[in-house]
């Protein structure tokens, strides 16, 4: 017995580890390498049907979409209010995305204060509808710091795979449109097949 509650101790650490290898611990999202290896498995069968859709009955997951956020103005909230105050302000868009997807949707923490989401099955108008209802919440949502009522809000980009043939295109295309978004005055979600 003594053995199996070793054996099981090490199955949790493992679990511990491989988590915190995966996760960013500010979001509570997955981190870019995370974020990686679970969309390798959707973005396969995806890609495998853009190039035979003929087969179209044989797979699972047809399309998926990529959103991208970018916090808007964060360095002038971290030199106001301070780098913790921008911590929060990570947190809370971490907390308020985990609760517009589903279960099966990624969500990441791609680096600073850029966020990314994976949506299996979904294209560029769903994730669309999704990403601004993250944004308006975010624009009306209040977070405190320090006895101080902030709030923040982000841009974002969107883009599906049916106009993109690999996972850095369909980047380049989010990350463009996010771009424009901030081009036009923030606080605000473009479609890549909107602009040119
Ligand atoms: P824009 O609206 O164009 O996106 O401007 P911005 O100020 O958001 O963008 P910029 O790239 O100039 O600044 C990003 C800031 O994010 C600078 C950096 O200090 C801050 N930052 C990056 N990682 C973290 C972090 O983990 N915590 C905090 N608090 N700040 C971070
Ligand atoms: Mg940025
Ligand atoms: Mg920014």
């Amino acid at each position: 017995m003594a053995q199996k509650s070793e054996i099981q101790k090490l199955k949790e650490e493992i679990k511990r580890l491989k988590e915190s290898a995966y996760k960013d611990e500010l979001s509570k999202l997955y981190n870019r390498h995370g974020f990686k290896e679970e969309a390798e498995k959707f973005l396969k069968e995806a890609i495998a049907f853009q190039k035979h859709p003929e087969r179209r009955e044989s797979f699972l997951v047809k399309n998926f979409a990529l959103t991208i956020f970018d916090i808007d103005n964060f360095k002038r909230l971290n030199d106001t209010y301070g780098h913790r105050a921008g911590d929060e302000a990570l947190k809370t868009l971490g907390k308020l995305i985990l609760e517009r997807i589903r279960d099966i949707d990624l969500a990441a923490r791609w680096g600073g204060e850029e966020f990314i989401l994976g949506l299996i099955g979904a294209n560029e108008n769903d994730a669309y509808n999704i990403a601004d209802d993250i944004r308006e919440k975010i624009a009306e949502t209040k977070f405190k710091y320090d006895k101080k009522i902030l709030k923040f809000t982000v841009s974002g980009g969107v883009a599906d795979f049916s106009q993109a043939k690999n996972f850095e295109d369909l980047f380049k295309l989010a990350d463009k449109a996010m771009y424009k978004a901030k081009k036009q005055g923030k606080n605000k979600i473009v479609k890549s097949s909107k602009i040119a």
